[in-house]
């Protein structure tokens, strides 16, 4: 990037647009590179001082050069289409192990370890036969078939609910994510708790809900954890998430697209063609005009931008945990190298019935007892984030995401009850180590450990996310509804768009929103 393409914070050049982007995050930054491509002049207004929203990479810890995920950290949502057309400059990598999962079985350690070679045989130990490896198989498969169907259909124009059923051409599958909730398939196909627990997550990650909730909030999540790019693979953003949004405001401004850090969009006014925007900048107040404006904010900001009645509250339910470690840990089940162990998602207390149980507890406004929580390793599938000194000394990066932490709890005292949860969520950890994570964490510049935990009160106040809710609001079936528009990016005004997370078929760091917004302002 060279230096007359950093973020910038000076007054907008002109005084009128094609479109008007209020926010840039990654999406944000999607639809302006469209639609700069398309011959449009576009600006992007981001409030803070860089862009990127919840797809940043930051040095989070004084005085060491290590630039970590600061809060999504795997990417599988992201169509290779949308990078292949935007000509981006981004890679992700496969991780060389699916997932582990540490237990104890007969008063001994042990552990589940999903990818790769030796996955048959590892079910085989935990289980006691190999029907779970092949129920795993068979559901791996029904879970593929589906993803092959619908992955595509997320940047086309809205399936109507019965086209997406006859697309997928398989009413076992349509029953067990679209209809009934997502427990029944999970008891129905598999008999151990553990692997239940590790079939359920991909439920929960960002979810706050049972096995059995009616509403199938839980099936929706699941349904997007399980599609991306037509496999349900989550790999390693190369360079961190930092990188991609880096890649996409090149794109942007490479087509000339115009994008102003700093400048908060604080009112929109539409009479449905033409459009005036609002912005707050360090130089003061002005207006600027659009034709289109395409909001990247979530559903509760772009309802206070155009004074509308603002959406049902959302409400996020995660702990995010980020790490720098001087070694990995021991690991009390000996049969597996913390190398390989960390390289996946580790999963630590999500048994079936410990999540069922932390629900409940979380339900009732209580901390979990035993906070189930989900760790990935990055800098062992992708080293470059660390600096020289720290790749040569072993340093290593963690990524910890809790679950049913539901903003709630945290309400009376954000900080004491972070504190408290951080311990019991790390206590859970360290039943299965040698050693305590604690004595593994590096420290900063000034002495201090290096760890930072997140809750959905901190994700509020940091990247206003509703609630704290990582996807702006809880995600949506993939097909047309009574309100949904063409694209899912409509909104009640003509000439405004969702381009975020909130879309239909938002949520995650996919980009997804972003290319459909601009193909509806495209008139696509
Ligand atoms: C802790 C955490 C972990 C996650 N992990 C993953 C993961 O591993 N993989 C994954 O796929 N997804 C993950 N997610 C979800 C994913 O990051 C988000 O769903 C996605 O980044 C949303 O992108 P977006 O561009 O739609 O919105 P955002 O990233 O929220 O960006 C919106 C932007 O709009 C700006 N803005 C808001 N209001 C205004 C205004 N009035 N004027 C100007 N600018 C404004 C904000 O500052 C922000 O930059 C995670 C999220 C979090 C928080």
């Amino acid at each position: 990037m060279s230096a007359d393409e950093t973020p910038s914070a000076a007054t907008p050049a002109h005084d009128s647009y094609d479109a008007v982007v209020v926010g840039g995050g990654h999406n944000g930054l999607v639809a302006a590179a469209y639609l700069a491509r398309a011959g449009q002049s576009v600006l992007v207004l981001e409030r803070l001082g860089a862009t990127g929203g919840a797809a940043v990479s930051t040095r989070p810890f004084d005085g060491i050069d290590a630039r970590l995920s600061r809060y999504s950290y795997l990417v599988s949502l992201l169509p290779q289409k949308i990078v292949q057309e935007l000509g981006l400059g981004f890679a992700v990598r496969k991780r060389t192990v699916s997932s582990y999962t540490p237990a104890v079985r007969g008063g001994r350690s042990t552990g589940l370890l999903v990818g790769g070679e030796g996955t048959r045989e590892s079910f085989a130990a935990l289980t006691g036969d190999g029907r779970e490896y092949e129920a795993w198989q068979r559901f791996q498969g029904m879970t593929r078939r589906v993803a092959e169907r619908v992955f595509p259909t997320l940047t086309e124009p809205l399936p109507s609910r019965e086209d997406l059923r006859a697309r997928l051409d398989d009413a076992d599958a349509w029953r067990a994510l679209f209809e009934e909730p997502i427990g029944v398939a999970v008891e129905e196909n598999f008999a151990d708790d553990l692997v239940r627990g590790v079939v359920l997550t991909d439920a929960l990650i960002g979810t706050f809900a049972d096995a059995h909730d009616p509403s199938l909030i839980q099936n929706r999540c699941f349904l997007y954890h399980v599609i991306g790019n037509s496999t349900g693979d989550w790999d390693v953003p190369v360079g961190g998430m930092g990188a991609l949004t880096d890649a996409l405001a090149d794109a942007a401004r490479a087509t000339g697209a115009e994008i102003r850090v700093l400048h908060e969009a604080t009112r929109i006014e539409t009479d449905g063609t033409r459009a005036e925007v609002t912005v707050r900048s360090p130089g003061g107040e002005r207006v600027v005009g659009a034709r289109r404006v395409l909001v990247n904010a979530s559903p509760q900001a772009l309802a206070a931008l155009l004074g509308d009645e603002p959406p049902a509250p959302a409400e996020g339910a995660q702990l995010k945990v980020n790490m720098l470690l001087t070694r990995l840990p021991k690991l009390r089940d000996r049969s597996v190298d913390p190398h390989r162990a960390f390289a996946g998602t580790f999963h630590i207390a999500e048994g079936y019935g410990q999540l069922a149980t932390a629900y409940r507890e979380a339900a009732a406004g209580r901390p979990p007892t035993a906070p189930p929580s989900e760790i990935y390793c990055h800098s062992l599938t992708d080293p470059s984030i660390l600096g020289p000194g720290l790749a040569s000394r072993g340093y290593q990066t963690l990524t910890l995401f809790g679950l049913h932490t539901p903003a709630r709890l945290f309400a009376a005292d954000n900080g004491t009850t972070r504190d408290a949860l951080l311990g019991a969520t790390l206590a859970e950890l360290d039943a299965h180590l040698e050693e305590p994570i604690t004595d593994c964490l590096a420290l900063d510049g000034d002495g201090r450990p290096c760890i930072e935990a997140k809750t959905p009160v901190d994700l509020e106040r940091e990247l206003r996310l509703p609630g704290g809710h990582i996807f702006h609001r809880d995600l949506s079936f993939p097909y047309a509804t009574g309100e949904t528009g063409r694209w899912g990016v409509e909104t009640a005004h003509a000439n405004v768009l969702l381009c975020g997370a909130g879309a239909v078929r938002g949520g995650g760091v996919s980009g997804v929103p972003g290319h459909n917004a601009a193909m509806a302002a495209l008139g696509r």
